[in-house]
């Protein structure tokens, strides 16, 4: 019997911050699978700040989500009917199926997940690919040492809250930058950080590299770089010499504000000559091979708790742009999704 799908597709191209104007819901009736096919139903879509790079036409490391399209998003779901010999009804799986409540897929891409390790959402964020992104991040493009000092931004979301507990646990002094007294509370409280700075509450990058340069009385050895803009500015001039930069992301300039105001080109480029830093960017999708070294290691702390992670949980579809225009302002605390149907 079809099925009918309720979707949110890419309405229009934004200019700057996404509006709602950007998204549209829809209906679409999917055809039963065929063979090869299975049909999925979602339970938990992830909202990850890569969207927003999706949302534009420009050429970058994958391709642009079309107008009309139904943006791309990574989910839980449940097969419902299947014609694909690996996927049976009832499995649970992670695959991107997209924006939506229903869809069919070939199997590409898709994963079944184990609910007797940790709860389905969590292999959206601490054992998804925002936990493998802080693992790599951390251990292989940064080549983090214990006994060094770490600077970690975005430290309470889904990748640095990650980020920051792995650099504990290896026995670095690890500096978070959170927006806001409850984030950076938790930081500390919670999550282990040695200290949490506030980066809205500073009024400009000097502010802020005093307060990093109070933190770290022996420098920054490594920065996991997820936002760009003042952090980076006021963490770049505190790194040691031979320090390390994991480029992971600059959504501080996602939808183009600050961009005006950042520091030159010849400022970053001083620093990365004159402390011989090594600043190395890397998209994840290329690293989906260190998948089950990062789960051997992180799975079973999560399972036993020594490993916390937080969620912040819209509640249907149909409100997915919201919680992602927040989610790109600060408004999530911990990984955000979206509750789209309920638990089989
Ligand atoms: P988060 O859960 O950390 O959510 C985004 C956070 O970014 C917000 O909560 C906010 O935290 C912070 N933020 C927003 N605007 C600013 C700003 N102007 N200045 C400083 N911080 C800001 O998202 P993720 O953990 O999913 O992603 C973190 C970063 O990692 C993103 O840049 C993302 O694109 C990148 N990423 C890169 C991957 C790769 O393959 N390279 C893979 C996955 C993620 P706060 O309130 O604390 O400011």
């Amino acid at each position: 019997m079809p099925t009918t799908a309720h979707s949110i597709v890419l309405a229009s191209r934004p200019k700057g911050p996404p509006k709602p104007e950007n998204f549209r819901y829809e209906s679409s009736t999917l055809a039963d699978p065929a063979d090869g096919q299975f049909l999925v139903r979602t339970i938990w879509l992830s909202l990850d700040p890569y969207m927003r790079g999706r949302m534009d036409d420009a050429k970058s490391y994958a391709k642009p989500v079309a107008v009309d399209g139904i943006m791309e998003g990574g989910c839980i779901a449940e097969v419902m009917a299947s014609n694909h010999k690996g996927f049976a009804v009832g499995d649970l799986v992670m695959g991107y199926f997209g924006w939506t409540t229903y869809a069919v897929s070939d199997g590409k891409q898709v994963h079944k997940i184990d609910p007797n390790i940790a709860p389905m959402s969590a292999y959206l964020g601490v054992l998804g690919m925002p936990g493998l992104t802080a693992w790599t991040g951390l251990n292989v493009i940064a080549n983090a040492q214990p006994g060094e000092t770490a600077v970690i931004s975005a430290a309470t979301g889904a990748v640095g809250s990650l980020a920051g507990q792995l650099a504990k646990q290896k026995g670095m002094r690890v500096i978070g930058v959170a927006g806001g007294a409850a984030k950076c509370n938790f930081a500390v409280e919670e999550l282990g950080y040695d200290v949490c700075l506030d980066h809205r509450a500073a009024p400009d990058s000097k502010t802020l590299a005093d307060q990093i340069a109070q933190a770290a009385p022996d420098g920054v050895d490594v920065y996991f770089e997820n936002v760009g803009g003042k952090t980076l500015e006021a963490t770049i001039v505190n790194m040691n010499t031979n320090g390390r930069i994991a480029v992971c992301g600059m959504i501080a300039w996602y939808s183009g504000l600050g961009v005006e105001n950042a520091a030159p080109a010849p400022f970053i480029w001083r620093n990365i000559l004159t402390r011989r830093l090594t600043a190395q960017g890397f998209i994840i999708f290329d690293h989906l091979d260190r998948i089950p070294a990062f789960l051997a290691e992180v799975a079973p702390m999560v399972a036993n708790g020594t490993i916390k992670y937080r969620e912040t949980i819209a509640d249907g579809l149909e409100n997915a742009p919201t919680a992602f225009m927040a989610m790109l302002q600060g408004g999530n605390f911990g990984k955000q999704l979206v509750r789209v149907g309920d638990d089989p």
